[in-house]
């Protein structure tokens, strides 16, 4: 039988759900799915003064609106700090770790002295073979390092890379006020949650070959490593606030699809032939490290825009109707608790999806089907509601009023009978009304839009329109 793969995503609360992250999340998510594995959730909360409660939930509420739902956890390191302790003690008593009793000024004189004598940055190793303990000072505790030889990390993505052992640094495991940091804790959660592949950013790789000493120390398997290539804003420094919004969150404010995030999201660095658009069951399906290249990628708010544009078309308008709700309040289209009747809602929607990419765009184009008036805008009044139009607009007011219904037929023959007694084109006519109906001289077929608005409300503006012509 083979391995049960268990993979993790474990972020620091120091921060918003970001791009990089989500990218890190979904490649963990869809390797777990592919493989019929488990998605564990860590939050890597030790730094006390960056993490916070709320950036917990700002992530836990990234990652539900994505959609990327995990099978274990949330854990937190925060509260196994008894855990990474005991495994330090058994580090020092098996001679793995040592207690380092140089100060955090001492130890930065020295990184200073060695970086002026062009010498790398690295921990002496003065307290290595100390004897006994110098009265006075609380130690940290520092894990003691290779000297030579050579570490491989072999990476799914990138093959092998070699690291000279003389280059690592004997990490610090426990500071000397009691709390464990990142390496060792890292480590013994992967292997106390039994990790078989540690899926993450490329900042990470440096970490790797000592992370892989201390899984050896602790006696577990090394688990296989892929490290995500970095992502890169359109200059090609790395992905950050200067490039635009870099918060999964904000993406749901600007009003994108979850599913189109995710879709985009997972063409930064993965590819499957010349495909753009992937359901979330194909990425499941496809989803393998092969298809992961090594070059950077560069994050394109453009691309992003146009694939939200093809989720909304694609959508069905019921779903879209359900969706755009909170955004129609939040643009004052619609007023809080306003009753719209859904289905009429995603009619008026079926008429607007291939012009809106976004829900914030789609909520905005919706305000002539909601509004109760529509107001102009002042060069399209000024072309189109003129004396000429007036006697268009005042016949075909009369010609809508007598019709016993509203169809589709009905009002293509109350058009054609006012265009063919004045011999002028439809379109002469059918911009002044556009006018009169949205207050813009952009719309899908005036025809639908009649339709949506009703009789009532259209022969209102209607009458509005014939007023304001002069
Ligand atoms: N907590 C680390 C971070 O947010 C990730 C550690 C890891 O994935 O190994 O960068």
């Amino acid at each position: 039988m083979t391995e049960k793969i268990r993979v993790r995503f474990a972020p620091s609360p120091t921060g918003h759900l970001h791009i990089g992250g989500a990218r890190t999340a979904l490649f963990n998510y869809l390797y777990a799915r592919h493989n019929n594995g488990t998605f564990i959730l860590r939050i890597e909360d030790t730094d006390r003064t960056r993490s916070t409660d709320e950036y917990i939930e700002a992530i836990i509420e990234g990652m539900k609106w994505l959609g990327l739902g995990w099978d274990e956890g949330p854990f937190r390191q925060t509260d196994r700090f008894d855990v990474y302790r005991s495994y330090v003690d058994r580090f020092i008593k098996e001679g793995k770790a040592y207690y380092c009793y140089c100060s955090a000024e001492e130890l930065d004189e020295r990184r200073k002295l060695a970086m002026a004598m062009g010498k790398p940055p690295k921990y002496d190793g003065r307290c290595r073979d100390l004897k006994g303990p110098v009265p006075g000072v609380t130690p940290a505790v520092r894990f003691r390092m290779p000297q030579s030889g050579q570490t491989i990390v072999d990476d799914l993505i990138r093959g092998p890379v070699t690291f000279d052992n003389a280059q690592l640094d004997d990490l610090i495991i426990l500071r000397s006020d009691g709390t464990p940091t990142y390496n060792l804790t890292v480590v013994v959660d992967d292997v106390d949650m039994k990790i078989t592949h540690v899926i993450r950013g490329d900042d990470h790789l440096n970490n790797t070959p000592k992370q892989i000493h201390v899984y050896k120390a602790l006696g577990y398997e090394v688990p296989k490593f892929a490290h995500l290539p970095m992502i890169l804003g359109s200059d090609k420094t790395r992905l950050s606030k200067r490039h635009g919004a870099t918060s999964v969150m904000a993406y749901y404010e600007m009003g994108y699809l979850p599913d189109a995030l995710v879709n985009y999201l997972v063409r930064l660095g993965w590819s499957y032939g010349d495909q753009e658009v992937f359901s979330r069951e194909e990425l499941v399906k496809y989803f393998s490290f092969e298809n992961v290249g090594k070059a950077a990628a560069v994050f394109n708010p453009e691309k992003l825009l146009w694939l939200n544009g093809q989720y909304i078309i694609n959508s069905p308008s019921e779903k879209l109707a359900e969706l755009v709700m909170p955004f129609l309040i939040r643009e004052k289209t619609a007023g809080e608790g306003q009753d719209i009747d859904m289905a009429w809602l995603s009619k008026a929607i079926g008429t607007l999806k291939e012009r809106s990419k976004t829900l914030v765009e789609l909520a905005n184009s919706l305000r002539y089907y909601i509004a109760e008036e529509v107001e102009y805008n002042e060069k399209a009044k000024e072309k189109f509601l003129n004396e000429k139009s007036r006697g268009l607009l005042t016949e075909l007011k009369d010609g809508l009023d007598s019709l016993p219904g509203f169809s589709h037929e009905g009002l293509e023959k109350a058009f054609k009978s006012v265009v063919e007694k004045h011999g002028v084109k439809l379109k002469d006519l059918a911009q002044p009304v556009r006018v009169a109906m949205t207050g813009g001289t952009e719309s899908p077929g005036i025809f639908e839009v009649l339709e949506i608005v009703g009789k009532e409300k259209t022969i209102r503006r209607l009458e509005k329109a014939i007023k304001a012509c002069m």
